[in-house]
């Protein structure tokens, strides 16, 4: 079966989740197998995480769906994401953002900041940049961010991120070590902030000074 068949197939079968049709629409446009090692290829529409290396993953994309659902992405957002891996995620949300809007994702890890940056490269996309550093501390630069993902799970949610998450913003973040919970944080237009669990997780650690 030819890959865009099977990514049709694994899209359908996310509807369980109650994903609206634009966050399904976004990833039908999006080659999965550019995001995984060549070798796991085959692999690339089965609803499951799949190693990148250095101990971690390209997240499964059910919980890719529901991240970018609860982050209720507009076009032309400015979206911060703090854990690039395969860039998988990033290219989602760039779908959902359009040419208007722009994601910055940072990445720890040298080699996966390298593999993220070659794979959305390869998919053609031109509204995401990649940075190699800590992104616990976010990325100054180019706050405030509209939105803010978080793919790895930190201790607490991380002061420089809600700093750096604009009035009316969402983020979302894993939190906890043992047992994560998936945080959605909003602050409004006045910059109080407000934080609701949406479920249990299971995600990599952040790790970084306000990681772990
Ligand atoms: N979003 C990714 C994707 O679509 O493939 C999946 C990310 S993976 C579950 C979590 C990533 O967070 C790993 O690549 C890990 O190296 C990275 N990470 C952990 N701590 C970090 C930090 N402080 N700053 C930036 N990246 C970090």
């Amino acid at each position: 079966m030819e890959f865009e068949e099977r990514r049709k197939i694994l899209i359908d079968s996310l509807k369980v989740n109650r994903i609206s049709d634009r966050v399904l629409d976004a990833m039908m446009r999006v080659p999965r197998h550019f995001f995984v090692p060549e070798e796991l290829q085959d692999s690339a529409y089965i609803d499951l995480p799949l190693p990148i290396g250095h101990n971690q993953t390209i997240s499964a994309p059910h919980m890719v769906a529901i991240m970018c659902e609860l982050l209720e992405i507009s076009k032309g957002m400015k979206i911060l994401e703090v854990g690039s891996g395969s860039g998988y995620n990033a290219a989602v949300m760039a779908e959902l953002v359009g040419d208007e809007g722009h994601i910055y994702t940072v990445e720890r890890i040298p080699d996966l900041a390298y593999f993220a940056e070659k794979n959305l490269e390869k998919a053609g996309y031109r509204n995401v940049t990649v940075l190699q550093d800590d992104g616990s501390c976010g990325l100054t630069e180019h706050a405030p961010y509209e939105r803010i993902s978080v793919t790895s799970a930190a201790p607490d949610v991380p002061r420089p991120l809600i700093e750096q998450l604009a009035a009316e913003g969402i983020m979302v973040i894993p939190v906890g070590n043992d047992e994560q919970q998936l945080v959605v944080v909003r602050k409004d237009s006045e910059g109080n902030v407000s934080y609701k669990g949406w479920g249990a997780v299971i995600f990599v650690p952040l790790i970084g000074k306000y990681g772990y």
